[in-house]
């Protein structure tokens, strides 16, 4: 039949197939379709051909070759060029100008439980696929129908129109190339877990963010995995932490200098820091003055400061360490409750030393410090991907601090200052917003993460300041534990106290002071004992991840010792934010880049 439009048919989901053929049946359309396909129509009484009436070659390999063929592929695949034309009648081949086709259920075999890889194998689609990428490339021309719910408004517009526009070919094309991309990831991701071996590219893991969420893996496409596994074994909340300090102190340590750890927990830092010498006050307060030699490890010392910060939310901690982990730092480790770290490098001996903690279950990961991640990170939400250029914006005490507003006449900031800011912008670049970040002595000394309002993150990293301070009380650091009182049972006590929360009596009273020698339990601080401590804290930098609203934040900034605030700007407040920070003394530095981190 002169003009006559040729479909070819090869579908495993029959779902509307007979309406379909009859459809374009009506529409004096030509049909071809592969065995399963033919028959069903055929038996309904349609006029339907085999797709070997055009191949002259019969299906074979057990259905491995249906449909591959020049005469498919060629009728499928030609323009509408002179050339084109002349190669299809050397060849005797005519043109195809619709393809209906859906592929092998393979994430259906693979779903089964225990199916085997040649089990497997035999779903994989190749026939199918070969239909769709051609029909779909070929969309200038081509109609590629992939999906059952398209033949109603397919067949509506040939019936109306004669043909199919080419807005809506456009459509089914990009349908077709995600339907063979899905597919493909499938294969993929079933012969990762099988051949990918060794957690060199895969790992899986128990379950995801809770119990309940299975199954539950990580994975990198086309490359290796960037940290190995030395010892336990990672759940998935520990790597959403280890892959957040990671970087973290990747980055502060190269933008200060000096060895960088963090302490981690549910994706912000407790703490994080860079290896100032510690103080005998610091080596105290921070539990670390009886680890041997750790008056020459740097990284020993950051650690010590990360983990200082905020003793109480650092328990259970992931840590991650700039530097090759030596053993005053393991041993720091070792005597602390965490869950896992993760650094470049391990000397032999601190390895082992953390390999004894946890009964042998302490996670040890070794981290590839020259991975580089792509520009681009995707992530899923309720079904729904999001796509973003991951946040490389990059900070530096020489090039992001550098725009003083108040005082105006000022010249460059202390480089104390800029250390802080700096250790304070790189925290929130890594912490759950909203945040603001507290900084003295090259550490972080009070952070509010993931607050809905920026007041309630200055004031949470205000008083964590403010408690860490009080630590440094003598009364505090001359404490008379009992004998046999754990260091996490002293840290909520230290908690308790340096926080004015202690109450006067009851049992909660009582547990509190089960944790001192007999007539040793502390005084509690009095009021007037609090501000007047609390007053000689100074110099405090503090950075925040979004512009300040509201001039409370600067209010409770300075009732905590702080003389440096960094933020960017861009509120409709910020004269009169300037004017405060002013007034109360303090150095505001315009900081252009907005940490949001979700
Ligand atoms: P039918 O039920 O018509 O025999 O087979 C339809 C299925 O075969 C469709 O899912 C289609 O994707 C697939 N198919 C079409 N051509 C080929 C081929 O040449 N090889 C393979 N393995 N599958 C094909």
């Amino acid at each position: 039949m002169a003009g006559q439009k040729t479909a070819i048919l090869s579908v495993y989901d029959k779902t509307g197939l007979l309406d379909l053929a009859k459809g374009l049946h009506d529409q004096g359309v030509r049909l071809l379709a592969s065995g399963g396909t033919a028959k069903m129509i055929r038996q309904a009484n349609f006029p339907v051909e085999d797709v070997s009436a055009i191949t002259k070659a019969p299906e074979m390999l057990g259905g491995r070759v249906k449909t591959l063929h020049p005469a498919v592929h060629g009728g499928i695949l030609a323009r509408n060029l002179e050339s084109d034309s002349k190669d299809l009648s050397a060849n005797s081949i005519d043109k195809i100008d619709f393809v209906v086709c859906n592929l092998y259920p393979f994430s259906e075999t693979i779903a089964r439980i225990n199916v085997t890889i040649p089990e497997a194998v035999e779903e994989i689609d190749i026939g199918g696929v070969t239909l769709l990428r051609a029909a779909a490339k070929n969309h200038a021309r081509v109609t590629i129908i992939s999906d059952p719910k398209d033949y109603h408004d397919f067949l509506t517009e040939i019936k109306n129109d004669g043909e199919v526009s080419e807005k809506s070919r456009q459509k089914y094309a990009l349908k077709a190339f995600e339907q063979t991309a899905a597919y493909d990831n499938a294969i993929s991701d079933f012969f990762r877990k099988k051949y990918a071996g060794d957690g060199d590219q895969q790992l899986p893991l128990r379950y995801g963010a809770n119990p309940h969420q299975k199954p539950a893996t990580v994975y990198v496409e086309r490359s290796r995995l960037p940290f190995k596994v030395l010892c336990g074994a990672p759940g998935y909340i520990n790597l959403l932490d280890a892959l957040n300090a990671w970087p973290l102190v990747q980055e502060l340590s190269k933008a200060l200098d000096y060895p960088a750890a963090a302490s981690f927990k549910h994706v912000s830092p407790a703490g994080a820091a860079i290896g100032v010498p510690l103080n005998e006050e610091e080596r105290k307060a921070y539990m670390v003055d009886d680890i041997e030699g750790i008056e020459s490890s740097s990284l020993a010392q950051a650690y010590a400061r990360a983990r200082g910060a905020d003793r109480m939310s650092s328990f259970g901690d992931v840590i991650a360490l700039s530097d090759e982990v030596d053993v005053p730092t393991a041993k720091i480790i070792g005597r602390e409750v965490s869950d896992g770290v993760i650094a470049p490098k391990y000397t032999d001996e601190a390895l082992e030393i953390l390999k004894k903690k946890k009964g042998g279950k302490y996670l040890v990961l070794q981290m590839d410090p020259d991975f580089v991640p792509g520009p681009e990170e995707t992530r899923s939400v309720f079904g729904i991907t999001l796509r973003q250029h991951r946040n490389d914006a990059k900070i530096s005490p020489a090039d992001t601090f550098n725009t003083i507003i108040t005082p105006k006449i000022s010249g460059p900031l202390p480089e104390v200052a800029l250390r802080d800011l700096t250790v304070a912008t790189i925290a929130l670049k890594y912490t759950q917003s909203n945040s603001v970040c507290y900084a003295l002595n090259g550490q972080v000394i009070g952070l509010g993460a993931g607050q809905q309002s920026r007041i309630h993150c200055t004031r949470l990293a205000g008083d964590k300041a403010d408690n860490w301070w009080m630590r440094f009380h003598e009364r505090t650091l001359n404490l008379k534990w009992k004998k046999g009182t754990k260091r996490p049972s002293k840290s909520n006590a230290i908690d308790l106290l340096c926080s004015g929360l202690v109450p006067e009596t009851g049992i909660e009273r009582e547990d509190f002071e089960s944790n001192f020698e007999e007539g040793q339990v502390p005084q509690i601080f009095s009021p007037e004992e609090r501000k007047a401590w609390l007053e000689k804290l100074d110099g405090v930098a503090v950075s925040s991840d979004a512009f300040f609203p509201f001039i409370d934040n600067v209010f409770r900034a300075a009732r905590s010792g702080v003389k440096y605030i960094a933020a960017p700007t861009g509120s409709q407040n910020d004269g009169a934010v300037f004017e405060t920070a002013e007034k109360l003394g303090i150095t505001f530095v315009e900081q252009h880049i907005r940490l949001f981190h979700h």
